[in-house]
This record gives C-alpha cells, structure tokens and sequence, in this order.
C-alpha cells in the first residue's frame, strides 16, 4: 500500500502511440533526413508501414513484392501464354 515497488508505474502513465508515430519519433530522433522514405507498403492488401531501404523499394518484402506482381493483367497474360505453350509442347511429346 502506499508507495508503488520500483519499476511499476500506475496503468494511467502508459502513453498509447501509433505505430507511425513510433516511427516517427525514431526519425526525429536519429536525424536521419529521410522522412520521404517512410511510406506504406504498395501491396495493397497490406499496407504496412516500412522504410525504404532503396530508393525503388515500394513494397515491405519480396512476398508483397510477388503478390502484387501475380496480380497484375501482364503477368496472368504471361502466365497464361506459358500455359498454353507448356500444353502444347506436353502434346507434341506425345505424338
Ligand atoms: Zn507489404
């Protein structure tokens, strides 16, 4: 009673913050220079926010990186060529 232990704050000190302000304050803090670097993943399904490592570094890792490109209309067109061909080159083995 009366006096808390050591290193047990009361729960109502707890300050909530964001992950972007996290994020944030590291940047002030460390005076990187990059605030243009910090951006949200281009896959839109995650949108997690990242720092860019590169300057073309759009997504937050090679797996986003792959399922945004599976979705686009040139890689189902490539895809479905590759099919096609695959079939028909399965067909003339067997001939
Ligand atoms: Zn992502």
């Amino acid at each position: 009673m009366g006096i808390p232990e050591k290193g047990i704050f009361p729960v109502t000190t707890a300050i909530r913050v964001t992950e972007i302000e996290v994020i944030l304050s590291i940047l002030r803090l460390s005076d990187t220079g990059h605030p243009d670097r910090l951006r949200t993943c281009a896959h839109e399904p995650c949108s997690r926010w990242m720092f860019k490592r590169f300057e073309h570094q759009s997504f937050c890792g090679r797996k986003c990186q792959q399922n945004a490109y599976q979705s686009t209309p040139k890689f189902k067109e490539h895809r479905r060529r590759w099919e096609r061909d695959y079939y028909w080159n399965q067909y003339a083995k067997l001939k």
